[in-house]
């Protein structure tokens, strides 16, 4: 995930805030085809953390909503309105769904922006493109995945078969709402399974739009349903409902944690973490272009505004060079000052709520506190918006068993901790509870080989830090989860190994 520039002119000449304005986002869910208020009729309030504005009420789905969800999926799972369609007739709905989506883009990305605060070019560029993409990829591989036939003798043959698991429960955060919506929907859909997702109380409308668009594309009513609420209520439903099979859940590692908790306590559903990160960024004096070290970090670093599960937040750095690049980083964060996130110019948005932007300023309180030296940075931003800005945050001098080093922010502030040489560098980055990413600066090809062997990640980035493609798996080590979101290797977690055996006589 990363940034790049407005596609077109005309998106650059929309006029955002009186689109904003004419908005009329329906927060009701979509269960069984249709739109529909919670049972209780309770609903919360959704607001922008753009400016503070209301979008509207949205429907607080609870356990009777959840099992409301589950019955159609499971009864569209049974009769196999798509669970048996043919693999070539699954990937044709899927591929109109993508089009309904890139055709729906600039309201997705209204949506999307309105409601967790990353600024309209990205929404546009990144966000809608690669929700789009995701679906169709999948949608395109799943008439090419064959089966297999076992070596077994002469005497029987056995067929070793992948079967759509059934209901999968999608739980998801709110920082690539629409990404991490498609990266469970794009592969448990393909396969078969028919999907009840449960949005981010912080930002549901996206989902629900996806939906309708899914709807439009034909794919049946029941297949995929979408229960808004929050996670106490609709989250642990869905987590502990005896008849969901799978749950795809990605969010932080506490509630990780929670979902082992809930299958154990419920049918022993399948679980796919995918969870929080605190990610090294180790930069070696051997590199020999160390402002592109800097314009990497911080450019990752920063992006939708530090919310983002790989954000490189560990910047560990070579004693010898350790100025050198501070001083670069530093001088990029001129690129990532808080903005307006409507308009088409802005780089960095607003926290997606009050209570993130209080969780990230008490971390850089924690930092000043127990001794790092705050660069640049550390103060809230454009206050009389309405919004909740934070600027982009600079520490140095941090130990790694610093509060700011350990635990995930999810906000603008990058940790640089110095280090003598290649041992240390490798215990430093190693020395954390969390294994998402991680990236080794270094223009050695031993030294770059041998360190991004010995870092334990799930992914490992050398001398760059954006390369990201559907074709790779995503996902982390250690308590940065166990599932792999992504790639041909998601199927797995959607889909049931079987074993046929027939006997033959010969
Ligand atoms: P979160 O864990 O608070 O919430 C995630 C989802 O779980 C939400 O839909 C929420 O409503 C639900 N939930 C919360 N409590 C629940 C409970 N008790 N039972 C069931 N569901 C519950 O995380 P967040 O704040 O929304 O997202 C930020 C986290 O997500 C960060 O830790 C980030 O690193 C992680 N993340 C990971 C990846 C990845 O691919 N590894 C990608 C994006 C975000």
């Amino acid at each position: 995930m990363s940034g790049t520039d407005l596609k077109s002119p005309e998106q650059l000449s929309v006029n955002w805030h009186q689109r904003a304005l004419d908005l009329r986002p329906d927060g009701r869910a979509l269960i069984d085809g249709r739109r529909v208020d919670a049972v209780s009729g309770d609903t919360f309030a959704c607001h922008s953390p753009v400016d503070g504005r209301l979008l509207t009420q949205v429907a607080r789905g609870q356990a009777a909503d959840i099992d409301a969800a589950v019955r159609s999926a499971r009864a569209a799972f049974e009769d196999g309105r798509w669970s048996k369609q043919p693999p070539a007739a699954r990937k044709r709905a899927l591929q109109r769904f993508a089009g309904l989506i890139l055709a729906a883009q600039e309201e997705l990305a209204l949506l999307e922006t309105l409601d967790m605060g990353k600024p309209i070019q990205y929404s546009l560029a990144v966000d809608v493109p690669a929700a789009a993409r995701c679906i169709a990829w999948y949608g395109e591989a799943i008439d090419k995945l064959y089966d297999e036939v076992a070596p077994t003798p002469a005497t029987a043959l056995a067929l070793i078969t992948r079967e759509p698991m059934g209901v999968v429960g999608a739980i998801v955060p709110w920082n690539y709402p629409m990404i991490m919506a498609a990266w469970k929907l794009g592969p448990a859909l393909a396969a078969g399974n028919s999907v009840v997702l449960k949005p981010s109380e912080k930002s549901p409308l996206t989902a629900l739009r996806l939906a309708e668009l899914a709807l439009q594309a034909g794919i049946p009513e029941g297949v995929f349903n979408v229960v808004p609420g929050y996670g106490h209520e609709a989250g642990e439903a869905l987590a502990l409902h005896m008849d969901v099979d799978a749950i795809g859940f990605t969010g932080s590692t506490r509630v990780g944690r929670r979902m082992l908790g809930y299958a154990g306590e419920s049918n022993l559903k399948r679980v796919f973490n995918e969870l929080g990160g605190k990610s090294a960024f180790v930069v070696f004096e051997d590199h020999e272009d160390l402002d592109q070290a800097a314009r990497a970090v911080a450019g990752a670093m920063f992006f939708n505004q530090g919310e983002s599960c790989n954000a490189p937040s560990r910047l560990l750095v070579q004693d010898s060079i350790a100025d050198a690049v501070i001083d670069a980083v530093v001088g990029q964060t001129p690129r990532y000052q808080p903005g307006d996130p409507l308009a088409p110019q802005t780089t960095m948005g607003a926290l997606v709520d009050e209570g993130q932007l209080q969780t990230v300023l008490r971390y850089i309180e924690a930092g000043r506190s127990e001794g790092a030296n705050c660069l640049i940075g550390g103060a809230r931003a454009r206050v009389a918006s309405g919004g909740y800005y934070v600027e982009p945050t600079v520490f140095d001098g941090v130990r790694n068993d610093m509060t700011i080093a350990r635990e995930e922010i999810f906000g603008p502030v990058l940790s640089v901790i110095r280090f003598k040489d290649e041992a240390e560098a490798i215990a430093l980055a190693n020395d954390s509870s969390y294994g998402l990413q991680a990236s080794v600066w270094s223009s050695h090809i031993d030294r770059a080989h041998r360190v991004a062997r010995a870092l334990k990640a799930g992914t490992v980035h050398v001398n760059q830090y954006d390369e990201d493609d559907i074709t790779v798996p995503f996902g982390g080590v250690k308590q940065s989860g166990n599932g792999r979101d992504k790639s041909l290797h998601a199927f797995d977690k959607y889909t049931e190994l079987k074993t046929t055996w027939i006997r033959l006589s010969v």
